[in-house]
């Protein structure tokens, strides 16, 4: 399967930014910019008390809801958390897990983003599992052993069967809201042994299906080498995901590239 089978995916993630207002007005202008596209799949990511409102104003736009987290059990008492099927009640489509500041300032160790893999899976959320190495093990030469350590934990039960709905994130931590970008040929390093140690796990037909995306400070101005890259199906975005227009530009990129 070459690269054009797999549809780019621009991914947002808002972070704890905005308020269920702000975040519908930044929506709309989104839905207004990029809305009727169909060539790149777009997904925007608001924190849980904004989803509401957000999917109330992309509702049958090209635009699809993400949320930033969830819980793994289905219901029950686990206090201030919130489960794939009400992710879903509110018709979101997309979950990010284990983002780097998941793992850094909340625990999430590979394990628990193993289980909540399984759950978005199985509830029909299509999980963003977010991998990296930090600057640390990069320069101590560790990536593709942290990479290996964090995908194989992430994906333990995933099948080939969940190939179409997973989706991997290369977010080197070093890059994330720092304005240091890695260069497209070291993000298509990690992204061609990411593409690797999946056929190793699920087979080449599936591994070929999974989109991975970059993240770490991508925006309109490095966008298009990132994206032109063999294994960079995507992007998952901070900063640059919080104003419409420069959103906006990552997606005509993709389109661009589409063609
Ligand atoms: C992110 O947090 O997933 C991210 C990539 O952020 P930024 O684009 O701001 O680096």
């Amino acid at each position: 399967m070459s690269k054009s089978a797999r549809k780019y995916l621009i991914a947002g993630n808002w972070k704890m930014n905005l308020n269920s207002a702000e975040g519908a007005e930044l929506a709309k202008d989104v839905v207004a910019l990029v809305g009727a596209q169909t060539d790149v799949a777009v997904c925007v990511c608001p924190t849980f008390t904004v989803l509401e409102s957000v999917s109330k104003v992309v509702s049958g736009s090209n635009v699809q809801l993400g949320a930033q987290n969830m819980h793994f059990e289905a219901s029950g008492a686990y206090t201030g958390e919130i489960s794939a099927e009400m992710l879903r009640h509110l018709f979101a489509n997309f979950v990010i897990l284990g983002h780097s500041e998941r793992r850094e300032y909340f625990g999430e160790t590979d394990a628990i983003v193993n289980k909540k893999t399984l759950a978005a899976l199985a509830a029909n959320l299509k999980p963003i599992v977010c991998i990296g190495e930090t600057l640390e093990e990069r320069e101590a030469g560790k990536v593709n052993e942290v990479i290996k350590t964090q995908l194989e934990g992430a994906l333990v039960g995933v099948t080939a069967a969940a190939a179409d709905a997973l989706v991997v994130a290369y977010e080197p931590v070093w890059a994330i809201g720092t304005g240091k970008t890695a260069t497209p040929e070291m993000a298509e390093e990690v992204h061609a042994e990411i593409r690797s140690l999946l056929a190793a796990s699920i087979g080449a037909e599936a591994a070929d299906k999974v989109r991975i995306l970059y993240g770490g400070s991508m925006k309109p101005e490095n966008a298009d080498e990132l994206l032109a890259q063999e294994n960079i199906d995507g992007g998952l975005i901070g900063g640059a995901a919080l104003k419409a227009s420069s959103f906006a530009a990552l997606v005509e990129s993709a389109q661009k590239l589409s063609k």
